[in-house]
C-alpha cells in the first residue's frame, strides 16, 4: 500500500533508531506502531504528539510480541502494581493488539498520576493497558459486548486492516467532483432515518433506522439502491435510538461488511435496543428482521470515535462527531467532502436547552455549507414550557394521584427520557417532595442507566462527579427494580401509591403496555407522557382522546378496554429542541450555512419549518421527500 510506505517514512523521520520500531500497521483510520523499547516513548512524550500531528491520525504505540509476558504471570503483576482502591473487575488479554483490557470502577487509579501506573504495567509485563470503566451497577449487556469484542480481536484486526485499505485506496482526481444526497427515510416523516451520500468515488450512509411505531413502511428505501450493499464505504450512526440505528444489523444480514462509525455509548446502547427489539418481536409472535447473530456481527465492525475527533472514513471524506445533547453519546455529524469542496452537518436529533444529563450542544464548526436539520417540534406553536415548571408539574401530578390511592405510569424511552425523569424524581425525593412514594423501574431502563455510568465523561459535570464518587443518581435507594414477570407487576399495582417507569415509551409493547392494560379502567390512576408519541402508536391515539381500545382478553377473545385513567402530557422533558430552540440553533450555528434541508418531522412541520427558515434567515431551505436526490455540488 502506497500510504503505508509514506507513513513508514514519516515515522522513521520522527523516531530515532533507539525507539526500536519493529512493525507499522494500519488499523482502520488509525496507525499502530510496534516497538521493542516502549520506555523510549515514555521518556519522550512528544513523539506520539508529533506523530499524530504529522500523520493526522490516531496513533497507538504497541509493544513488540517478543516482550509480552505469559498471561497468568502478567495478571498477577498487574494486581500487584495497581492499588486495591481501583476495584479491578476484569483483566482480559488481546495478543493481536499487544493489549490488556483492564476494567475497573476507578480507572484513574489504573492510569496513575501522569500515567505512571499504566506505564509501569507496560514496562513490567510487556502488555499495553486499555483501561475501561466498569459500570457502577452490573450490566450483563455491557459485559457481553466487551467479552465479544475481546474474544473476536483477531478478526477485528483483520476487519480494521481491510477497512484501511478501502479508506486509503488511491482515487483518480475528477474534473467534475459532484456530491449527491439521497433521502432514504425520515424525510417529511419521523422514523427510519437514512441518508445516502455519494461522490464519484464514495458511498456513505448516515443512520439506518427502523420505524417501530409504523405498521406500514417501517424500513428505509434501501431497495431503491442500484448497487449491492457491499459497495457502501461506511455507515455513520448519529445515536442509538431505533429510528436511527434499528435497521443496521439487517444491513449485515444482507451483505454489508464495512465499518460502522459511532461513539462508544452509541455502540453499547444501540446493541441494547436491538436485542430488545428481537426480544419484543419474539414475545409478540412476530419474526424479527434480524437475529442476535447479526447484531454480534455488526459489533465487530464498529469503530468508535469521540466528539471532535477528525477521522478519515473514505478516500475523499473526513468525518467528525459533535455533541448533540439529545441522549448519551448522541452526535451531529460533520462531513468534510473532497479537498474542501463541501462541508455538511447532519444535526440528527438535537436538544438546545437545559437538560440534567448533558453538556450544551456544539454550535461551532470549522466549515459549513449545507445543514440537514431535524424538525420534530418545527411548528410555530411547538413551544415547550420552562423545564423547572414541568418538573414542578410532574411532582404535583404524582402527588395528587398518590393521595387518592392511585398509581402513576410514565412510559419512557429506556434511553434518554428515563434517565432525565429519574434525575428529576431523585431530586424531588431528596427534597422530601415525594415522601412515602415508591418508584419502580421496569424494562430496559436499568441496563440503559448502567451504561450511562460507564461513560461519565459524556455527562454534565454534576452527574459525572457523582458517578466518579460511586454515588450514581440512577441507583439511589428510592428506586426499586422490577425483575419482570407478570405476578410482581400485578402485585405492585394492587399496592397503590407507586410511580412506575417502564418502556416502551410510546406504549407500542413491552412492560409499559402491560401496566397500561391493567391501569386504564381505574380513574384513580394517572398516565403521564413525557416524550414524543409517534404517529400510529397507542400513545398518540390516547393523546388524541380515544375513549376505548380493543385488547385481546383471557381466552384470546377481543374486548374493549375503557380509558378512564387521568392523562397528562408534560413536555419539557423532551430530548428534542422545541420550535424556539430549533430556530435559535440555526441562528447561532457557526459558520453561516448556505443551504438547509429539513427532515425528521411530519409533513406539515418539515414544510412549514423550511419556509420559516427561508424567511427568517434568508437561507434557501427545503423539505425534501423520501427518495429525492439533491445535488450538493
Ligand atoms: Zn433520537
Ligand atoms: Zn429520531
Amino acid at each position: 500500500m502506497e500510504l503505508l510506505k509514506e507513513i513508514e517514512s514519516i515515522v522513521h523521520n520522527i523516531l530515532p533508531s533507539d525507539t526500536q520500531v519493529t512493525k507499522i500497521d494500519m488499523e482502520g483510520p488509525e496507525v499502530a506502531i510496534y516497538t521493542r523499547n516502549p520506555k523510549s516513548f515514555f521518556e519522550n512524550e512528544n513523539y506520539v504528539a508529533k506523530l499524530a500531528f504529522e500523520l493526522k491520525k490516531r496513533v497507538h504505540i504497541r509493544t513488540d510480541k517478543t516482550l509480552l509476558s505469559e498471561q497468568e504471570e502478567a495478571k498477577k503483576k498487574i494486581l500487584e502494581i495497581v492499588p486495591e482502591g481501583a476495584e479491578i473487575k476484569e483483566i482480559a488479554f488481546n495478543p493481536v493488539f499487544s493489549e490488556v483490557v483492564i476494567e475497573s470502577i476507578k480507572p484513574g487509579l489504573v492510569i496513575g498520576k501522569g500515567g505512571e501506573t499504566s506505564k509501569k504495567i507496560t514496562l513490567e509485563t510487556g502488555w499495553t493497558p486499555s483501561i475501561v470503566r466498569a459500570p457502577t451497577s452490573p450490566s450483563d449487556i455491557l459485559t457481553g459486548i466487551r467479552h465479544h469484542l475481546n474474544k473476536n480481536s483477531p478478526e477485528r484486526k483483520k476487519i480494521l486492516q481491510s477497512v484501511s485499505k478501502k479508506i486509503y485506496r488511491p482515487i483518480e482526481a475528477k474534473s467534475d467532483p459532484w456530491i449527491r444526497l439521497t433521502a432514504l427515510g425520515a424525510f417529511q416523516e419521523i422514523g427510519r432515518s437514512c441518508i445516502l451520500l455519494e461522490t464519484p468515488q464514495t458511498k456513505i450512509l448516515l443512520d439506518c433506522g427502523l420505524n417501530v411505531a409504523a405498521a406500514e413502511n417501517p424500513y428505509p428505501y434501501l431497495d431503491s439502491l442500484s448497487f449491492p450493499l457491499s459497495d457502501i464505504d461506511a455507515v455513520v450512526i448519529s445515536h442509538a435510538h431505533s429510528d436511527h440505528s434499528g435497521f443496521l444489523p439487517y444491513l449485515f444480514r444482507m451483505g454489508y461488511n464495512g465499518p460502522v462509525y459511532c461513539t462508544a455509548p452509541t455502540r453499547d446502547l444501540m446493541t441494547l435496543l436491538q436485542f430488545d427489539y428481537i426480544d419484543v418481536s419474539l414475545k409478540e409472535g412476530k419474526e424479527p428482521l434480524y437475529t442476535e447473530k447479526d447484531v454480534k456481527e455488526m459489533l465487530k465492525y464498529c469503530i468508535t470515535r469521540e466528539y471532535r475527533e477528525v477521522t478519515d472514513i473514505a478516500p475523499d471524506i473526513r468525518m467528525t462527531f459533535h455533541n448533540a445533547a439529545h441522549i448519551l453519546g448522541s452526535a451531529s455529524i460533520h462531513l468534510h467532502i473532497g479537498a474542501g469542496q463541501h462541508n455538511l452537518v447532519y444535526s440528527s436529533d438535537i436538544k438546545y436547552g437545559f437538560t440534567r444529563l448533558f453538556n450544551n450542544i456544539d454550535l461551532n464548526y470549522p466549515r459549513l455549507e449545507t445543514l440537514i436539520i431535524e424538525s420534530t417540534y418545527g411548528k410555530r406553536e411547538d413551544i415547550q414550557p420552562e423545564r423547572y415548571i414541568s418538573e414542578q408539574r410532574l411532582v404535583q401530578v404524582v402527588g395528587e394521584t398518590i393521595q387518592q390511592g392511585g398509581n402513576v405510569l410514565i412510559p419512557v424511552f429506556a434511553v434518554g427520557r428515563a434517565q432525565e425523569i429519574m434525575l428529576t424524581l431523585e431530586d424531588a425525593y431528596r427534597r422530601g417532595a415525594l415522601e412515602g412514594v415508591k418508584i419502580y423501574i421496569d424494562g430496559m431502563t436499568r441496563q440503559a442507566s448502567a451504561i450511562h455510568t460507564a461513560y461519565p465523561e459524556y455527562l454534565r459535570k454534576g452527574v459525572q462527579r457523582r458517578i466518579l464518587q460511586n454515588d450514581s443518581p440512577f441507583t439511589g435507594s428510592m428506586f426499586n427494580i422490577v425483575k419482570g414477570g407478570t405476578k410482581e407487576r400485578d402485585e405492585l399495582l394492587k399496592e397503590g401509591g407507586n410511580i412506575i417507569l417502564a418502556s416502551s415509551g410510546m406504549l407500542t409493547g413491552g412492560a409499559s403496555l402491560h401496566y397500561f392494560h391493567k391501569m386504564a379502567e381505574d380513574p384513580k390512576n394517572t398516565l403521564i407522557f413525557v416524550g414524543y408519541q409517534g404517529e400510529g402508536s397507542l400513545g398518540r391515539k390516547l393523546q388524541n382522546n380515544v375513549k376505548e381500545i380493543p385488547i385481546t382478553g383471557e381466552q384470546g377473545r377481543t374486548k374493549g378496554l375503557k380509558i378512564n385513567l387521568r392523562l397528562e402530557n408534560i413536555e419539557a422533558f423532551s430530548g428534542h429542541a422545541d420550535y424556539q430552540q430549533l430556530t435559535s440553533y440555526v441562528r447561532n450555528l457557526k459558520p453561516k450555512q448556505r443551504r438547509i434541508l429539513v427532515n425528521h418531522g411530519n409533513k406539515v412541520k418539515t414544510v412549514e419549518f423550511a419556509k420559516t427558515l427561508t424567511q427568517k434567515f434568508h437561507i434557501p431551505s427545503q423539505a425534501p421527500h423520501n427518495l429525492d436526490s439533491i445535488r450538493l455540488k
